[in-house]
C-alpha cells in the first residue's frame, strides 16, 4: 500500500461470468512511477486492466483512483475520475482524421474548448509524428503511429493514470523504443501513474520503475525489475534463459 494516489488494486477478484480470472491480487501504480505487469498468455493481464477501468465490475476488493474508492464504479465514472485505458489492438477509429481521433479522447472534458487546444497541443509534443497527420484517417496510419494515437487520444482526457494493454504488440524494435521512452516522458514531466502490460518483457522492464509478475490471476514476484530479471523463474518462463 502506498500513498494512496495513483491507482491501487487491493485483494482484487474478477473474472467472466462464473469463471474467476483474478484470484485476490493486489498491485499499485504512485504518481510518477511505471509499473510494469508481465505474465503468460492467459494469465489475467487484460483481466486485470479490465477491472482497474470499471469495464468488469470486481466481485471482491477494491479499487481506489487518487485516493477514492472506485470500485464497482461503470467505466465512464472511472475514466471521468482520472483513468485512460489504452486497450489491445488500437482501437482507433480509423475513418476519422487523426484529429478528431484525438478530439474524442477529451469528451470527459469536452466543454473546456480552450482547455482542449492546450492539450492537444501538449500531446502532439509528445508524439510529433501524429502532428505531422492530423488530417489523415487514422485507419491508415502505420502500426506504430496507431499506437501513438491510441496513446494520445487516451492523454487528452488529462488523465492521473494511463493502463496500457500491450502497447507494444507487432511493433518493430524502433518504434517500440521511441514509444517507451515517451511513456518515460510522461511519467517524470506530467507525474502520471501508469500500469504497463507486456509480452515484451525485456523492453518493459528497461522502462518500469517496478514490475508484477502474474500467474494464473495471482501475484508470483514483484519487484524491481533489475532484480526480477535476475530471478530464476523470470529467465526461464520469459527470457529464454536459465
Ligand atoms: P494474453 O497475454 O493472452 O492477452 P492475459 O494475461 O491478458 O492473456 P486475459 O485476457 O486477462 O489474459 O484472460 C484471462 C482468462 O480469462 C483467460 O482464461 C481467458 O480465456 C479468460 N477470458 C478473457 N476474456 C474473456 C471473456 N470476455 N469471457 C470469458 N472469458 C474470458
Amino acid at each position: 500500500p502506498g500513498s494512496g494516489q495513483g491507482i491501487e488494486a487491493v485483494d482484487l477478484e474478477a473474472g467472466y461470468g462464473r469463471i474467476e480470472v483474478l484470484h485476490g491480487l493486489s498491485l499499485a501504480a504512485e504518481p510518477g512511477e511505471i509499473v510494469a505487469v508481465v505474465g503468460a498468455n492467459g494469465a489475467g493481464k487484460s483481466t486485470l486492466l479490465r477491472a482497474l477501468s470499471g469495464l468488469i465490475a470486481p466481485t471482491a476488493g477494491r479499487v481506489r483512483l487518487g485516493g477514492a474508492d472506485v470500485t464497482g464504479r461503470g467505466p465512464e465514472a472511472i475514466a471521468a475520475a482520472g483513468l485512460a485505458h489504452v486497450p489491445e489492438n488500437r482501437l482507433v477509429f480509423p475513418t476519422l482524421t487523426v484529429d478528431d481521433n484525438l478530439t474524442l479522447g477529451a469528451w470527459t472534458r469536452r466543454r473546456d474548448k480552450a482547455g482542449l487546444r492546450q492539450r492537444r497541443e501538449r500531446v502532439l509534443e509528445y508524439f510529433p509524428r501524429l502532428a505531422d497527420r492530423l488530417g489523415q484517417a487514422a485507419g491508415t496510419l502505420s502500426g506504430g503511429e496507431q499506437q501513438m494515437l491510441s496513446i494520445g487520444r487516451g492523454l487528452m482526457a488529462r488523465p492521473s493514470v494511463l493502463v496500457l494493454d500491450e502497447p507494444s504488440l507487432g511493433l518493430a524494435p524502433r518504434v517500440v523504443r521511441e514509444i517507451f521512452a515517451t511513456l518515460g516522458r510522461l511519467r517524470s514531466a506530467e507525474g502520471l501513474a501508469i500500469v504497463l502490460v507486456e509480452q515484451n518483457v525485456r523492453a518493459a522492464f528497461k522502462v518500469a520503475d517496478r514490475a508484477t509478475v502474474l500467474d494464473r490471476g495471482r501475484v508470483l514476484l514483484e519487484g524491481v525489475p533489475s532484480d526480477l530479471l535476475a530471478d530464476d523463474r523470470v529467465q526461464q518462463a520469459y527470457l529464454g534463459g536459465g
